[in-house]
C-alpha cells in the first residue's frame, strides 16, 4: 500500500497525466488449460511456442516504471525461464503477480523463494463444479487447491483471482469466498469477464447492469473474514455504488508482439517502445464514455482498478472515500441485495463446452 501510494503521489507532484500502476507482462499466450471465455490463446502455433525472454521483460519493466507487475499469460509456467523472469523482478524490487491456474505450481514450486514481492495469483473460477466448468477441465480445481495448500504451507503469499460472468450463482461465489479465506490466502481479487470477440462462449458476457447486480448481490452484506487484494473503491464501482472512466494506461500490457495499444483487453496495434505508446494512442478512442463498441460493457479491473486508486490518491477527498470503505463500509448492509440471495439468478448455464482437453493440451503440460 505504501509502496502504491508514494509512487501514485510523485506521479501526481511531478504533474503526470497518464502513468501506469501495473505492467501486464505476457511472456508466453501458450496454455494447458483452454477455457471458454478465454480471448488469449487463439493464435496459431508458431505464435503460441514463441517466449519472451528474461531480458526483454527486464527492458520492458525498466521502460514503463510501474511499481507492480502482474504476469498473465497464457500460463506463465510453461515458461521454460520463468524462474529467472521472476528472480530478476525480485532483485528490481517490483511487486510481482505471478498469475496461474496452478496446475503445475506443486511440481515447479522449488523454482521459487518465499520474497515479500512475489505472489502467486491463482485462477480459481469458484467452487469446485462451477470452476472445472469455467476452465473446461475436470479436476482442475482440486489440482489448484492443492497447490494453493502447498505454496501458503512454503510460507508464498498467495492470493487468488476470480472471473465471474453471465449465469454465476452469487450464493456459491460467497461459499467459494469461505473456502478460499480457510486456506489462509492473503486476499481475492475479483472481475467480470471481458466479451473478447474471440472467445468462444459469446453468450456469458456480463453486461454493464447486470455486473452490477450480480456483484451488488455478492458483495453486500459481506463477511467480516473475507479479504479483497482490490481498491475497495473498485468494488463499490462493480456493485454501481460509484462511477468511473477507464484508466487503459493504468495497466499497459508487454508481449512477444510488443506494447498493446490500448489496453489489455483490445489489440488496436503494437508500439515498439513505452514512451510511443502513451504518446501515440488516441486515448479519446477507448473508455464506456467514448461510444466504442468493443468498451461499451466493459467494467474489467485492467481498465477500471486504476481508476480507483487515481481517485483514492489523488485527493484529500478521495482519500477519506476509501478510508472510509476499508476502516468503516465493514459488511456493505443492503437488505435489497440480501432478498435478491433468496431468488434464484438465471440458472447456470447448460454445458456449452465439453469439460475435456485435447491431447494436444495435455501435452503441453508436460513441456
Ligand atoms: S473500457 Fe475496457 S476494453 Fe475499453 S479501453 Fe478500457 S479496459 Fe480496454
Amino acid at each position: 500500500m505504501w509502496t502504491v501510494a508514494s509512487y501514485v503521489l510523485r506521479q501526481k507532484l511531478s504533474g503526470k497525466k497518464r502513468y501506469p500502476l501495473v505492467l501486464m507482462l505476457e511472456p508466453l499466450f501458450r496454455c494447458n488449460l483452454a477455457c471458454a471465455g478465454c480471448g488469449k490463446i487463439q493464435y496459431p502455433a508458431h505464435i503460441l511456442k514463441k517466449n519472451l525472454t528474461p531480458e526483454q521483460c527486464f527492458k520492458a519493466v525498466e521502460e514503463c516504471q510501474a511499481p507492480m507487475v502482474s504476469i498473465p499469460g497464457g500460463e506463465p509456467l510453461l515458461h521454460p525461464q520463468i524462474e529467472q523472469i521472476v528472480a530478476g523482478l525480485v532483485a528490481r524490487k517490483k511487486y510481482i503477480y505471478l498469475c496461474t491456474n496452478a496446475l503445475l505450481l506443486k511440481e515447479k514450486i522449488d523454482l521459487f523463494k518465499p520474497s515479500k514481492y512475489l505472489t502467486f495469483s491463482v485462477h480459481m473460477d469458484g467452487q469446485k463444479e462451477h470452476h472445472d466448468f469455467s476452465v473446461c477441465r475436470e479436476g482442475g480445481f482440486d489440482i489448484a487447491l492443492e497447490a494453493i495448500r502447498e505454496a501458503v504451507k512454503r510460507g508464498f503469499r498467495v492470493t487468488t483471482n476470480t472471473t465471474l460472468f453471465d449465469g454465476t450463482d452469487p450464493n456459491s461465489v460467497r461459499g467459494f469466498f469461505d473456502e478460499m479465506m480457510s486456506l489462509g490466502v492473503e486476499g481475492m481479487m475479483l472481475s467480470p469477464g471481458y466479451s473478447y470477440d474471440k472467445a468462444p462462449d459469446q453468450q456469458h458476457f456480463l453486461g454493464r447492469a447486470r455486473t452490477r447486480r450480480l456483484f451488488g448481490a455478492i458483495l453486500s452484506n459481506r463477511k467480516k473474514n473475507w479479504k479483497f487484494n482490490q481498491s475497495p473503491l473498485f468494488l463499490e464501482f462493480l456493485m454501481g455504488r460509484r462511477h468511473y472512466k477507464c484508466t487503459p494506461w493504468g495497466m499497459p500490457t508487454y508481449n512477444i508482439f510488443g506494447w498493446q495499444k490500448p489496453c489489455y483487453l483490445l489489440q488496436d496495434g503494437y508500439c515498439d517502445t513505452f514512451a510511443e505508446l502513451i504518446e501515440t494512442t488516441e486515448w479519446e478512442r477507448y473508455g464506456t464514455e467514448s461510444g466504442n463498441r468493443k468498451c461499451a460493457n466493459c467494467m474489467v479491473h485492467s481498465g477500471y482498478e486504476a481508476s480507483a486508486v487515481d481517485d483514492t490518491f489523488g485527493s484529500l477527498a478521495g482519500l477519506f472515500r476509501a478510508a472510509k470503505a476499508t476502516l468503516f463500509g465493514g459488511t456493505y448492509t443492503d437488505e435489497k441485495a440480501a432478498e435478491a440471495l433468496k431468488h434464484p439468478f438465471p440458472a447456470a448455464p447448460e454445458q456449452i463446452v465439453p469439460l475435456t482437453i485435447k491431447e494436444s493440451k495435455r501435452e503441453m503440460e508436460t513441456v
